[in-house]
């Protein structure tokens, strides 16, 4: 499917039109599929190793990326699928302040396996200086909940360079503003339950790749049984149509809603790579196709003022994740595991009206100002 991403998504994975044919075709619902003779006369033989409506969600992810996707049952199978391809002696390159579902992965499984682990920043000269002797370097860009933008075409160069691979998570750009493939990463690695899924009720993830890399991953997902359900692959193909009007809406309500944010003298550091003074702002205008993202970064003072501004918001949902149909909100250290301040409030925004929104999270910060 050719045309710019706003068509692709749309047609994305579809079956040419046939006389009588739905456009998505329902999901199929078997374990084992009739197979006479041999294991490979047939494209689906047991549900562990394949399904028709996993294979129209990856031909869309594929499309959308510029490669052969592979899908897993979440984020994590597939990033625990790529981090599974290292051996012995083998250097991974994991970033400190991203997503730490990596971090924590790596350490769990990957130094007891004797495969080095380098923890550093999203930061291109922090990298470097990590890159020789690696196998294996982990990007996340822009960064969660850091919100730290990378240049992923001269990271690849030196990443090769290095004689290393990259992997990029492409779970905050999503395919619509980030092609890591097009730009020299050799997978791209993200969480669908995110923005591309984006109604906050599925779990899935995937990677993007080529040639023999693809085939390995396959292979690793039969054997250890990681996989989607159809029904949830059928769901999140049915999602995919909407992805681009959901994140123009969201990311320009992320804009306005941080732009509000930094008027305010009760807010500090407000992080939005939308906004001149990120650091990044240059690099993402470049890199990002024009959005920034939904997901807008906030300080407060205390902990008891996070827990009391949450609290008083309406409109905006307490919980974990991002990239959904409805605005949500966390104060991030409530996990213990990213480097940020007991105050710091992690945004994602909806579809609601960005400036019904605005004036729910200027009610919330007055209320539990003055309570
Ligand atoms: N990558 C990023 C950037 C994430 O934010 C997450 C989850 O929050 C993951 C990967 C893991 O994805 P999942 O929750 O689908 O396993």
């Amino acid at each position: 499917m050719t045309g710019r991403p706003a068509t692709r998504v749309v047609h994305a994975g579809l079956a040419p039109a046939a006389q009588g044919e739905p456009f998505l075709g329902g999901p199929v619902f078997a374990a084992p599929f009739h197979l006479r003779g041999a294991a490979d006369a047939s494209p689906y033989n047991y549900g562990r190793y394949g399904n028709p409506a996993w294979s129209a969600y990856e031909a869309a992810l594929g499309e959308l990326e510029g490669g052969e996707a592979v899908l897993f049952s979440s984020g994590m199978a597939a990033v625990t699928a790529v981090l599974a391809t290292l051996r012995a002696g083998d250097v991974a390159v994991i970033p400190g302040d991203a997503y730490p579902g990596v971090r924590e992965i790596a350490a769990a499984q990957l130094a007891p396996r004797g495969i080095e682990v380098r923890v550093v920043a999203t930061d291109a000269a922090a990298i470097e200086v990590a890159l020789p002797g690696a196998t294996l370097v982990w990007a996340e860009t822009p960064s969660n909940p850091g919100l730290a933008v990378l240049d992923v075409a001269a990271l690849a160069d030196a990443v090769h360079a290095a004689g290393a691979l990259l992997a990029v998570d492409n779970t905050l750009a999503t395919p619509l503003c980030q092609r890591p493939l097009e730009l020299g990463a050799d997978l791209s690695v993200a969480s669908a339950s995110k923005h591309l899924t984006g109604h906050s009720d599925l779990v899935l993830g995937y990677v993007a790749t080529t040639g023999e890399r693809a085939a390995v991953l396959r292979t690793w997902r039969g054997e250890t049984g990681a996989i989607a359900g159809p029904f949830e692959a059928w769901l999140a193909h049915r999602s995919l149509a909407t992805l681009d009007v959901r994140h123009e809406r969201q990311c320009a309500s992320a804009l306005v809603l941080a732009r509000a944010l930094a008027e305010r003298p009760d807010v500090a550091n407000v992080r939005y790579p939308g906004l001149p003074a990120h650091p990044a702002h240059e690099l993402a205008a470049r890199c990002l196709g024009g959005r920034f993202g939904a997901i807008v970064g906030f300080e407060l003072e205390t902990e008891a003022r996070a827990q009391a501004f949450l609290a008083a918001c309406e409109l905006v949902a307490e919980a974990t994740s991002f990239g959904g149909v409805h605005s949500s909100a966390e104060r991030r250290a409530r996990w213990g595991t990213d480097d940020v301040t007991p105050g710091y409030i992690r945004f994602s925004t909806g579809l609601e009206d960005p400036a019904d929104l605005v004036a729910d999270v200027f009610a919330a910060l007055d209320a539990s100002a003055a309570g």
